[in-house]
């Protein structure tokens, strides 16, 4: 299947410090790939140096094309589009107001309009709840309205960094649930990290394993729920 992302040797550096030592990774069209490891293994930062949002050095391919040069706002127009761990909703804003600031580069009211109901289709809770403040909401619910509003500018390819952190295991596996709707029905692409591999194995086709700014392990789902390592350090059993 051809990549939507394909990242070679990628590396990235804080100031002069380096932490991501030379990534190789794809994410199929259409995919769910899971980006797994501990703390501190360099999961967020291979996001944001996918998205030029750290000093990046490497090959990144997204739909075929080098990114090399393009700034964070362009790839986020192009369809690349990230859901910051600890949600980053405007807290003093209402659901709807953050629904229509994720479509601000926008300019089809009717097609926004559309969106916001689709939105709330996927995801009732915030259709409930649409003139209420985000901050007011939980946790879960604020997730819920992260996830939307990074859909409303219509990506391609969603960067999503640990979608479950902090949540109770049934919300988590609401919401995975309806990650891997959005993924059949809209053919959006995920790279996802979490540190629940788990949940993350359960809903992605391939997976990586980061250790300290490197690959340590690759394979489909499957192979990567079944290898030791991953069970004794992450599955515990
Ligand atoms: P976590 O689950 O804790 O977010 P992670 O796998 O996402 O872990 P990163 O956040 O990418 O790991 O961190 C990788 C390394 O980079 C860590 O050693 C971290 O201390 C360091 N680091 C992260 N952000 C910065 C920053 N803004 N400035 C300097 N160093 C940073």
């Amino acid at each position: 299947m051809s990549a939507i992302l394909e990242a070679v040797n990628l590396r990235a550096a804080y100031g002069d410090r380096p932490v991501l030592f030379g990534i190789d990774l794809r994410v199929p069209e259409r995919g769910i790939v899971a980006l797994l490891g501990a703390n501190g293994a360099g999961k967020t930062t291979t996001l944001r140096a996918l998205l030029a949002e750290v000093r990046t050095w490497g090959d990144v391919r997204y739909q075929g094309e080098s990114i090399a040069g393009k700034s964070t706002q362009d790839l986020v127009r192009m369809g690349m589009v990230m859901v910051p761990e600890g949600r980053g909703t405007f807290t003093d804003f209402t659901v709807e107001e953050n629904l229509l600031l994720g479509a601000y580069s926008r300019r089809d009211k009717d097609g926004i309009r559309r969106d916001i109901e689709r939105m709330y289709g996927y995801f009732p809770v915030l259709g409930q709840r649409r003139k209420q403040r985000a901050g007011s909401m939980s946790g879960g619910e604020q997730q819920m309205l992260a996830i939307a509003r990074a859909l409303m500018s219509r990506p391609k390819l969603l960067l999503l960094d640990e979608p479950s952190l902090g949540l109770a295991p049934l919300i988590v596996q609401e919401i995975f649930g309806i990650l891997t709707t959005i993924n059949r029905e809209e053919g959006v692409s995920m790279l996802l990290v979490e540190q629940d591999a788990v949940r993350a194995l359960k809903v992605a086709t391939y997976a990586y394993l980061l250790e300290t700014g490197r690959v340590a392990l690759e394979g489909t789902a499957d192979q990567l729920a079944a290898s030791d390592d991953v069970r004794r350090a992450y599955l515990g059993y």
